[in-house]
Order: C-alpha cells, then sequence, then structure tokens
C-alpha cells in the first residue's frame, strides 16, 4: 500500500509538511540522504493529497537564512495551485543547539510582519499567534466575545501528558530526556513526581508580573518552559512572544479590512 492509501485507510484529513522556503533555498537546507533534492517530491505529495480532499498544512522553520525567501516561496505555491495554509514558525533556542541563524523574537516579529504587510501575505499565519491564540482570532472573524485563555499551552494543562520510549513522563517536548523535568514515570510504575503538580498549577493567576497586565487573560503567562530557562521557575512571566501580539493583531485586522472593502 503507498502513502496515500494509508492515509485514507486510517481516515487522515490533515498532514502537516516542511518546506524550508522556495526551491532553491529548500533543496539546499532539506537533503534526502539519496534523491539530495526533495522540493518537488514534496509538492508532488501535496498535490496528491489535495486531490484527494486531504488537507495540507505547510510548515516553514524560518531564521536569518531564509526569512527573505518567504514571499517566492509563496508565489511557487501559487503557480502550482496549492491551496494549503502557510504556518511559520521562528527557528529557536528551545532545543538547545547552537545554531548561528537564529533570529531573535524582536527581529522574527519585526520582519515577518514587515514582509506580510509589503507582500499582503493573507494566506501566511505566524505560529506563535495564529496557533496559540487560534481562539482569539476565530472571535474576531466571528464578531462574537474573545474567550479568556487560562493556561498557555497543553504542558501547562492537567490531561496533556507526553509518554517517552524510556518509561518516564514529560509534559513538554522541548524537555524530552531531561529526566530532572519529567514529572513522573509510567513504567516500571506510574507514579507522578512534584514536577507535575507546578506545570499543572501555572496559570497567569500564580504570577505576580501578569496580575496587571491588561494582556493576562490572552496570554496567560507565557510559555512556561521559556519562564523556567530565563528565571529558573515556571512562576515568572515569559513576555518575549506576548508583546508583538497587539501589532500582528492590527496586521491581521488590515489585511481582513481589505477583504471586505
Ligand atoms: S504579557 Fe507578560 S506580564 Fe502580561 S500576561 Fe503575558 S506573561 Fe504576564
Amino acid at each position: 500500500m503507498n502513502f496515500l492509501g494509508m492515509l485514507q485507510k486510517n481516515n487522515v484529513k490533515i498532514v502537516k509538511v516542511t518546506l524550508d522556503g522556495s526551491k532553491e533555498v529548500h533543496d539546499k537546507r532539506r537533503i534526502h540522504r539519496k534523491d539530495k533534492r526533495t522540493y518537488d517530491k514534496i509538492l508532488d505529495g501535496i498535490k496528491e493529497a489535495q486531490a484527494n480532499g486531504i488537507k495540507v498544512i505547510i510548515f516553514v522553520n524560518v531564521d536569518a537564512q531564509n526569512i527573505n525567501y518567504i514571499p517566492q516561496l509563496v508565489n511557487e505555491l501559487k503557480e502550482n495551485e496549492i491551496k494549503a495554509t502557510i504556518l511559520l514558525k521562528r527557528v529557536n533556542e528551545r532545543s538547545g543547539t547552537k545554531y548561528p541563524y537564529i533570529l531573535t523574537p524582536k527581529e522574527y516579529f519585526e520582519r515577518v510582519f514587515k514582509i506580510i504587510r509589503e507582500y499582503r501575505l493573507k494566506e501566511v499565519k505566524v505560529y506563535e499567534f495564529d496557533v496559540f491564540y487560534a481562539s482569539l482570532f476565530n472571535a474576531l472573524s466571528s464578531g462574537t466575545s474573545i474567550p479568556a485563555k487560562l493556561r498557555y499551552c497543553g504542558g501547562v494543562t492537567p490531561n496533556v501528558l507526553i509518554f517517552d520510549p524510556r518509561g518516564d513522563i514529560y509534559t513538554c517536548d522541548y524537555l524530552l530526556g531531561n529526566k530532572r523535568a519529567s514529572v513522573g514515570t509510567y513504567y516500571p510504575e506510574f507514579k507522578l513526581n512534584t514536577n507535575y503538580y507546578i506545570w499543572k498549577n501555572r496559570t497567569a493567576g500564580k504570577i505576580k508580573e501578569c496580575f496587571n497586565c491588561r494582556l493576562s487573560l490572552l496570554c496567560s503567562g507565557g510559555c512556561p518552559m521559556e519562564a523556567y530557562r530565563a528565571h529558573g521557575t515556571l512562576y515568572k512571566p515569559y513576555c518575549e512572544e506576548t508583546k508583538y501580539l497587539p501589532d500582528y493583531i492590527k496586521l491581521w485586522l488590515s489585511l481582513r479590512r481589505e477583504d471586505n472593502d
């Protein structure tokens, strides 16, 4: 059975694939061990998925090397009649690897917003906002009230746990393998430790700096993992991404307003 057959058999409706820029840029970064170039093959796969009713989300890992090629990628996808959601994600320091092309959140958001505005890239979404604040953007599109966001991500949501192959349980995938950060074990015995309660109790209501912040019911204290990395405790805020949210909302609204004019 081919790959498409497997997806259909298992009733898969959405697939996520990565394209790290236009053809020229992607083929330099994402190299297949045998075939070397991968861009055309991925595009063929996307077309086949779409022709069979499977929705495709294209992730772009963005850093200093490929940020200027985003408009070119969008054009190439249009030329190929591909109508996928394009989700930009900043290559970040969370994996702990040293990589020289990482953009700071400030550099990244300023440049990405400028590119989206200049090239009117309405099909492009920004992972840090469109994923974590999806209900906010749904509310803005539908004119309904904005639901309060009490917990930042799955890591601090009581029922999200990640089981690794060694028998340990984690709550954030960036911490996998870091045993000190595990929240318990499931083999040989199921047992949760104090980290579990520290993670699962984190809301903006527990962070002093967030008490008087106008964004607290949208942001819920920001990324707990980044807060831990920066301050050694989860009960501190991480605002680096959130502080660009108002600018993104303005950009987002101005692009949507054009659709209605
Ligand atoms: S922006 Fe900062 S201070 Fe405001 S709620 Fe978010 S983490 Fe807390």
